[in-house]
């Protein structure tokens, strides 16, 4: 077999062996886990005091959910495990959805981390070979450091850019021959834009392979990426509770997104019920660290939404993948009374060759009705400045969307390169309806 890969005993590893493992790591965490005032309560509440309470992965149902709200109350030492002076770094997060949460990382939580990223760096066929520019931004964001020292561990030559300065990203893509990037997927396709401005074609840049992620976006997506780039682009997810990327990552197969399993306990439940939900059956995603030291989560819920992907992948690595995420549990709008999820409509828009790379969805009040409005840039090349063909394709767009949504929005058609852009993760929905 001849796979890249990094860590084979891990990676390969038998599920029996595999989930072995995962008990004893469990039980090590939970001592961990018990240094924490926040743990202590919580899992007395629950009747857990000693490891010993869970003898088999089964007993792991017994141990309460800890939510984002948790973190926030714990904030910020509530979930220290260890001594102060024992932990090297903190990461935050990004705070999209409200106050952020922080992780602190002893050193040998740092290495283990870039081990995992290390291996999905290797798992895509990228190699000491490759020059990598990381376009993610460096700081409490774990996408900057997290992707720079497992790209150092692997040997690649790696290029801090960090995000944002599109001019000069494109410079440095020139003069240092960049093979591999990691950029939120927005940020890939803001760059593309921004070629011809800068005299650059595609084909001057030496560009094999993109690591997107950090934010949701849809398979029409990736596939623009790639078709515009004449590149591979491969799915990463993470979160900062979960250290940041390096939780799962998609291999050359593309059939899914592996997650590491000797790291992390994945399980997927109904968000209502709470019920752990069977491999297709899409739900949140919950997950309790196996190695960290510093700061324990157990059974974590990440609001992130996706299922689990059932067989094997060619590959040949026994670690479950997860199938892209379908967005978080909060995005979900409903608009007049219709459930809708921001990727449905990504996922229509990337399929209309006229549409350009970006867009913004905005939610109106108008008398007691919701409104619903869709901003989108035009593809400069297919744009021909004929008003009949501008109304004729604004009608389309509205009847496309409302195939995949049962809602007909309004379309507003924008110049290429005029909806604003982020450097970070992309806010793609502005909800203007008045708070009740
Ligand atoms: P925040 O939760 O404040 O955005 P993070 O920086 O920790 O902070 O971001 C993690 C979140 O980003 C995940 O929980 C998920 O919602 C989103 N995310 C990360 N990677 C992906 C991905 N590949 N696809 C979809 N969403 C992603
Ligand atoms: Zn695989």
């Amino acid at each position: 077999m001849n796979v890249p890969v990094w860590n084979p005993a891990l990676e390969f590893m038998e599920r029996d062996a595999l989930e072995r493992l995962q008990l004893a790591a469990l039980r090590k965490t939970l001592v961990w886990a018990l240094k924490t005032p926040f743990y202590q309560r919580r899992l007395a509440d629950a009747g857990l005091k000693h490891p010993e309470d869970i003898a088999s992965l089964r007993d792991l149902r017994n141990i309460p959910y800890t939510t984002k709200d948790d973190l926030r109350g714990a904030y910020p030492h509530g979930l220290l495990a260890v001594e102060l002076e024992r932990t090297v770094r903190l990461h935050t997060s990004s705070g999209t959805t409200g106050m952020p949460t922080v992780i602190y990382h002893t050193r040998q939580d740092l290495d283990h981390w870039t081990e995992l990223v290390a291996r999905c760096i290797v798992a895509t066929g990228a190699t000491a070979r490759d020059v990598f520019q990381n376009m993610t931004s460096y700081g409490l964001f774990t996408g900057g450091l997290g992707l720079h020292y497992g790209a150092e561990r692997v040997g690649m030559l790696v290029i801090p850019a960090s995000s944002g300065n599109t001019s000069r990203q494109l410079q440095l893509m020139k003069n240092f021959r960049t093979t591999v990037v990691h950029a939120t997927p927005s940020y890939l396709l803001h760059l593309h834009a921004s070629l011809a401005g800068e005299g650059v074609t595609p084909d001057q840049l030496g560009l094999r392979k993109a690591f997107i992620g950090a934010e949701p976006h849809s398979e029409q997506t990736r596939r623009k990426i790639e078709d515009l780039f004449d590149i591979d682009a491969y799915n990463s997810y993470g979160l900062s509770e979960m250290n940041g990327p390096g939780v799962a990552f998609e291999c050359v197969h593309k059939t899914g997104l592996h997650c590491w399993e000797d790291a992390y306990i994945l399980e997927i439940v109904d968000p209502r019920t709470l019920q752990p939900l069977p491999e297709g059956e899409t739900g949140e995603i919950v997950m309790t660290t196996l190695q960290r030291q510093a700061t324990p989560l157990l059974r974590y819920r990440t609001r992130d939404l996706s299922h689990l992907v059932g067989g094997n992948c060619p590959c040949g690595r026994t670690h479950r993948r997860l199938a892209r995420i379908k967005g978080r549990s909060d995005d979900m709008l409903i608009v007049n009374g219709v459930n809708i999820f921001p990727s449905q409509i990504e996922d229509m828009l990337m399929r209309i060759p006229e549409v350009g790379t970006n867009y913004l969805i905005q939610l109106e009040k108008r008398g007691s009705l919701d409104r619903l409005l869709v901003k989108t840039e035009l593809n400069a090349r297919l744009f021909t400045g004929d008003p009949r063909a501008l109304d004729d394709l604004r009608d389309r767009i509205g009847e496309l969307l409302r195939s995949a949504i049962l809602v007909k929005p309004t379309v507003e058609l924008h110049e290429p390169g005029s909806l604003p852009v982020s450097e970070g993760k992309a806010r793609r929905v502005v909800d203007l309806r008045p708070a009740f």
